[in-house]
């Protein structure tokens, strides 16, 4: 099995199979809504126990749990009967009853494809107060995800889910699980140390010329690895943020030097400046991105074997949409 589809859960793949319009019959466990949707104020996706609001607001979500129920439906029904895509309103249906979605019904020039008669601009609100009511667990339950999302915003979901889960580094390890659960594990498992620092102030930090990972972990508990990489014309050291995703989170800068601390070179150093510090799951590894250091091997102290790094991270207002 291939590392990729390590972390896919099974929902997931299920998922997968959904839009590749197969026929086969299957299952998908669902929270449907039997009440009628629109006066919600809910937010998206919350399981109606988040909240901690007044007592109106605990009798609301009360009567809502109320009509909650658990079902396990075809979840062809909540796709287009075109594209297969989830639907979502404004949802069109054909004079025979066939469900559309918007995108499919432009396309169309007033015939059903599938059987032939005639669609107009008809709404199918029931449908629509349908998809709008039917919750699933995110495939990220398992890393600690406790929200329903609506069917059609799973996906959107799941790109920037927090708890999507990060990836162990060591030659042989398999485990993979949410950020902090890793940083624990990097720890208990791997005897990694780790380095505190805080945002825009340089932090001086010791690595051993033959240690590929060290772990630096913020204020805010973001977690940051220097890779470091040995290459015949000295050490390149790359730093990346480990995260899911980078949508779901600050966007941050690093500048990076080596000294070399013996009074004659006192002088010499390299230095770098990362504008944007890549985010990575690990899922794929690290590999050297655009901006390393590149530290020449006059630069690393002899008596310790040792490079000697300055290091400081700064929170960017990032101008990029993820
Ligand atoms: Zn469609
Ligand atoms: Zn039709
Ligand atoms: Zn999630
Ligand atoms: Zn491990």
């Amino acid at each position: 099995m291939s590392r990729r589809r390590r972390g896919l859960s099974s929902a997931e793949e299920e998922g997968d199979r959904a839009k590749t319009a197969s026929p086969r019959y299957y299952k998908r466990r669902v929270q449907m809504r039997a009440e009628t949707v629109g006066g919600g104020g809910e937010g998206e996706g919350q399981d109606g126990k988040g909240g901690g609001g007044g007592g109106e607001a605990a009798g609301e979500a009360g009567r809502q749990q109320n009509h909650e129920i658990l079902v396990k439906m075809d979840a062809r029904l909540l796709g287009c009967t075109i594209c297969f895509n989830p639907l979502r309103p404004p949802i069109y249906q054909c004079e025979g009853g066939h469900a559309v979605c918007f995108q499919c019904r432009g396309k169309l020039r007033n015939t059903c494809p599938i059987c032939y008669k005639g669609i107009g601009f008809c709404r199918c609100l029931a449908h629509e107060q349908v998809v709008d009511g039917v919750k699933v667990p995110c495939s990220n339950a398992n890393y600690g995800c406790n929200q329903f999302i609506r069917y059609y915003e799973k996906e959107k979901h799941e790109k920037t889910c927090v708890h999507a889960p990060c990836f162990c580094l060591e030659d042989g390890c398999s485990f993979n699980g949410s950020t902090g659960s890793l940083l624990s594990h990097f720890v208990a498992e791997h005897k990694w140390s780790l380095t505190n620092f805080h945002y825009d102030k340089a932090q001086r930090i010791s690595i051993p010329q033959h240690h590929r990972f060290t772990l630096l972990v913020g204020e805010d508990q973001s977690m940051f690895l220097v890779a470091n990489t040995l290459t015949p014309i000295g050490n390149a050291l790359a730093t990346v943020c480990i995260r899911p995703h980078e949508s779901s989170g600050p966007c941050y800068s690093c500048k990076i030097s080596a000294v070399h601390c013996a009074e004659s070179y006192s002088r010499r150093y390299v230095f770098q400046m990362d504008p944007h510090v890549g985010s990575s799951s690990l899922h794929d590894g690290v590999q050297l991105g655009s901006f390393f250091l590149l530290v020449p091997p006059e630069l690393v102290d002899e008596s310790t074997d040792e490079l000697i790094i300055n290091i400081c991270f700064q929170k960017i207002k990032c101008a990029v949409n993820h």
